[in-house]
């Protein structure tokens, strides 16, 4: 079979009263659209991860996440779709005892998981660590954890192709950065990027961006204000942003990622930081299937099948 869904990709243009006096045109590249399960720009870092491991001889994926991890069940999912075995270290001894939605999901995909310590799964970089674990499963192509790998880069530059060119900018939301740089890698430089890093302190991305990037692509910066107490955290004022976003646009946002994007830019076109005539381009990540954790707190539910 070969390594490819079926990437039909729509952007959805708002109607919004707010964006009307702001003069600023808003469309959202559905990305949340292409997969129930290997949702979003999670589909673009795996899919040259997936044909890398074929060509390789590999049968098997292994890779690390959290108990909530969208990249961990995109590639459970993925590996069951294409037809690969798969492991998942995941993060915390804990974990196995308060098994999460998203974990169960991964064993009913056929994922392997393998609870280990903070400790050790500090080590999921290492090379030392990671020979032991090629050994352990020779059949294995390890990905690292949230895809973040030179395939995975250049799976996600793919992204870039469904910017329309009349674009003046594209933002996102930034876990490791991967997805950001592959698309700031391939997206025309006068295309200004605004990314959205969804954990505190988020500046220190601009470092290992700096690397991935090229200097020549250069019209990106991060917005470091809208991380709602850091990774997985939210607040009420976010909550209810999402459910108003809801109600107006009938658009689901997860609260990890594109909701804290989605405030993020509204408050940066209030404030003027996006000037009249801007036509934006949002890129929904996906990762909705994170919300069956505050589900009862959303109008509209898990809002994944
Ligand atoms: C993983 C994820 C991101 C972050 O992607 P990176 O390439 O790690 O920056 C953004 N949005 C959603 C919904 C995700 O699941």
């Amino acid at each position: 079979m070969a390594i490819e869904l079926r990437e039909q990709l729509r952007i959805d243009y708002l109607e919004d009263e707010r964006l009307r006096q702001a003069g600023v045109a808003l469309g959202i590249l559905r990305l949340d659209e292409l997969h129930p399960l290997v949702s979003g720009n999670k589909w673009f870092k795996l899919k040259e991860n997936l044909k890398a491991a074929r060509d390789a001889g590999c049968n098997r994926l292994l890779t690390f996440g959290g108990a909530y991890s969208n990249h961990l069940l995109a590639t459970a999912a993925a590996a069951k779709y294409f037809s690969f075995a798969a492991t998942g270290i995941v993060r915390g001894l804990h974990a196995q005892a308060l098994l999460s939605d998203t974990l169960q999901e991964c064993m009913t995909l056929g994922m392997d998981l393998v609870f280990v310590s903070r400790e050790v799964y500090s080590r999921k970089g290492d090379d030392v660590y990671l020979d032991a674990l090629q050994q352990r499963y020779p059949d294995a192509w390890i990905v690292p954890e949230g895809g973040s790998n030179a395939a995975g880069l250049s799976g996600a530059a793919g992204i870039a192709a469904y910017i329309p060119s009349d674009s003046s900018h594209v933002a996102l939301a930034l876990g490791t950065g991967t997805t950001f740089a592959g698309i700031r890698t391939a997206l025309d430089n006068r295309i200004a990027m605004t990314g959205f890093p969804v954990m505190k302190g988020g500046a220190y991305l601009e470092t290992p961006l700096g690397v991935l990037i090229p200097p020549a692509q250069n019209n990106w910066l991060l917005s470091n204000d809208y991380h709602f107490g850091g990774f997985g955290r939210h607040t009420d004022t976010l909550i209810t942003f999402m459910n108003d976003f809801y109600e107006q646009h009938s658009i689901p946002l997860d609260f990890v990622y594109t909701g804290k994007m989605m405030y993020g830019i509204f408050d940066r076109i209030r404030t003027g930081q996006i000037p009249a005539g801007s036509r934006v381009i949002c890129v929904h990540t996906g990762g909705l299937q994170g919300n069956r954790s505050i589900a009862q707190r959303l109008c509209y539910g898990p809002s994944y099948s």
